[in-house]
């Protein structure tokens, strides 16, 4: 990009970037996992009914995208939970963070992925993905039926995930080297398919472990209409 383009991108940016403010930041051992307290003054949550993603600038010109779970619409509050497990601008970025920093978004728009009242929601996905089950988990309410699978490449995290997020009662997978989780898939199989037509799937995460899981599901009978998808990363 030129000098010229540059400034004017920069000059637009200026315009449209709202400004979060970290309050707290816990950061997972090893310290690949992080979850940040924002506040989000211009933001009114009261809305909310869909899971949700932040365009958070990262860099010069650059931006990630980050789910906002545990919002609460009066304190104006949300926790980002973020893997930053490999070497990218998003990873580096969050790392550098600290209490009291401002983020910078772009906005924040819906990830399409709403519970389904009444059915029983099963949540599959990676580390990247646990804010977007804690969203939905928001969303769907105490007395909603959840299982599911995380994929989590750290033993400690794993055990810090089974810990904190407790009442989400989802287990906590290996990965194989490739990304996928032979573990994962070998429990999705195992599902009692009696109470099948019950169940509403929401898998996200890892693009190709995605479309894996959803063939797989799609293999053992599950509908179309079943199965949620939402690819973060390849
Ligand atoms: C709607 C939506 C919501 C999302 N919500 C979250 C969230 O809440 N928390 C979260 O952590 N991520 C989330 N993501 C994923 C996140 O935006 C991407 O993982 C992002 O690419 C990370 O940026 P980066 O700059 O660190 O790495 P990039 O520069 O994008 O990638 C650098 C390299 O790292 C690899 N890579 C990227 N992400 C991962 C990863 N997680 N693990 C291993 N390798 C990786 C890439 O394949 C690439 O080779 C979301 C994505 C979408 C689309």
């Amino acid at each position: 990009m030129n000098k010229l383009t540059h400034a004017t991108v920069g000059l637009l940016e200026r315009r449209w970037l709202k400004t979060a403010r970290v309050l707290a930041i816990r950061t997972w051992e090893p310290a690949t996992f992080l979850e940040i307290d924002l506040h989000l003054p211009d933001c009114d949550m009261s809305k909310w009914q869909q899971t949700l993603h932040m365009k958070c600038k990262v860099g010069a010109l650059a931006y990630r995208d980050y789910t906002p779970s545990g919002w609460d619409a009066e304190t104006r509050t949300c926790t980002l939970l973020i893997d930053a497990s490999h070497e990218g601008q998003g990873s580096r970025w969050v790392k550098g963070l600290k209490e009291g920093d401002p983020v910078y978004y772009l906005g924040i728009a819906s990830s399409h992925h709403q519970p389904v009242p009444g059915k029983r929601l099963v949540f599959l996905g990676d580390e990247t993905a646990i804010g977007h089950f804690l969203s939905l988990q928001q969303l769907a309410g105490k007395q909603a039926r959840i299982e599911g699978a995380v994929t989590i490449a750290q033993k400690h995290h794993q055990d810090e995930f089974c810990r904190y997020f407790s009442e989400l009662g989802l287990k906590a997978f290996d990965k194989d080297g490739s990304g996928h989780s032979r573990a994962m898939e070998d429990w999705v199989s195992g599902l009692d398919a009696g109470d099948g037509a019950d169940r509403v799937f929401f898998v996200a995460g890892y693009i190709p472990a995605v479309m894996r899981l959803r063939k797989l599901l799609k293999e053992k009978g599950y509908s179309g209409r079943q199965i949620r998808c939402q690819g973060f990363w390849n």
